[in-house]
């Protein structure tokens, strides 16, 4: 069934797998012989218990997720996180950021109030169409981490590589990203991303982090603010977000139906492609990343005027496709192609492109 559903290419809330929508439809008003719906259920109940058992049980099995990592539900969405990270982790008072866009640097700007925050490497000098090398950084010994944001969702960058930490934790900021492709969580200290991108309902953070990070002497910071809170009360220090953990279980049980990570990883190349492929042969438009760094899930792209790129988002709009204009800070157009968008969503996209192109030629 169609329900007048058209393409959204928000880049967050984002479009989630109709199969998903349509079983929390189904278990609405009384999930599962309980007569009542999860949104009205006791989070401590067995019930919910279980349904959140599970969906940390089907995220560890996707991920790989090693035993020595928890995995923590946190409300405050990925921006909370970008204060917990330093008042949690910065045991000498010294971190490592690499500045590649809007949001690492707003967790800079966040690591600073709390202790020294080296900026290693930065892409601003391209206005953050690039990721830098940080094959060979200089990171000095006392650092606690190094930080970076793996995928750029306003700017449209992805790191293929990890950078080299040489022996420090590396955190990560996967929001935008998450779930897309196999990830090797060992490489990691922490990965975190607010789950309104490419897996649930806005409104809380899932924190992957290694067991030994998470500090019981931080006695004085606010216990909400504390990983130890969190992960001392398998994430129900105090009521969690049950309607989003609800949801995101869903989500992984149907990643998983489809064949896990890789399957998606693979979907998810042949989807860009297309995209990609149009934006590279075209004479209208182009991407504004340098290639070998370009995201599979967030395609920004422009025209050479600002006038043009309004007119294409008004025409896209017209056609049925919602959310095409690019962040405010940055202009130009950019089609989010997370994980539930359809590879026939951006085939449609591309269609459309195409005889706008056609049409001004
Ligand atoms: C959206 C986003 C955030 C902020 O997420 P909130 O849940 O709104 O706080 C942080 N980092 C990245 C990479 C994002 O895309």
């Amino acid at each position: 069934m169609n329900y007048g559903r058209i393409y959204n290419f928000a880049a967050g809330p984002a479009t989630m797998p109709e199969s998903v929508l349509e079983e929390a439809r189904d278990e609405m008003m009384n999930y599962r012989g309980c007569g009542m719906s999860v949104m009205e259920m006791s989070h401590r109940s067995k019930m919910f218990q279980q349904i959140a058992d599970e969906a940390e049980a089907d995220l560890r099995e996707l991920m790989g997720i090693p035993d020595n990592y928890k995995v923590l539900f946190i409300q405050g969405g990925a921006t909370l996180q970008f204060s917990m990270i330093p008042m949690n982790l910065m045991k000498n008072g010294k971190a490592v950021y690499i500045e590649t866009g809007t949001w690492s640097k707003k967790a800079i700007a966040e690591a600073k109030k709390v202790g020294e925050v080296i900026v290693a490497a930065s892409s601003a000098d391209k206005n953050y169409t690039y990721i830098p090398d940080c094959s060979d950084l200089d990171i000095p010994e006392d650092t606690d981490y190094v930080y970076i944001c793996e995928n750029e969702t306003i700017h449209g960058l992805t790191w293929q590589k990890l950078p080299n930490t040489k022996g420090h934790v590396l955190v990560s900021d996967q929001s935008s990203m998450f779930l897309s492709r196999p990830c090797n969580v060992s490489d990691y200290g922490m990965i975190y991303g607010g789950v309104q991108k490419n897996i649930g309902p806005a409104g809380m953070s899932i924190v992957i982090i290694r067991e030994d990070l998470i500090r019981d002497d931080l006695k004085d910071l606010p216990v909400y603010m504390q990983y130890a809170t969190h992960a001392g009360a398998d994430s129900m220090y105090n009521t969690p977000n049950c309607w989003c953990i609800y949801i995101c279980g869903k989500v992984f049980k149907y990643l998983k139906s489809i064949g896990g990570l890789e399957a998606m990883n693979e979907r998810n190349v042949a989807k860009a492609k297309i995209l990609y492929d149009f934006l590279d042969s075209s004479k209208l438009f182009r991407g504004t990343v340098e290639k070998a760094d370009r995201s599979l899930m967030n395609v920004p792209f422009v025209t050479d005027s600002a006038e043009l790129d309004a007119e294409v988002v008004a025409y896209t709009k017209a056609a049925g496709f919602e959310n095409l204009k690019g962040h405010r800070s940055v202009g130009g157009l950019r089609a989010s192609i997370y994980n539930a968008m359809p590879a026939e969503g951006v085939q449609a996209l591309v269609d459309c492109l195409k005889k706008f192109e056609a049409e001004r030629a």
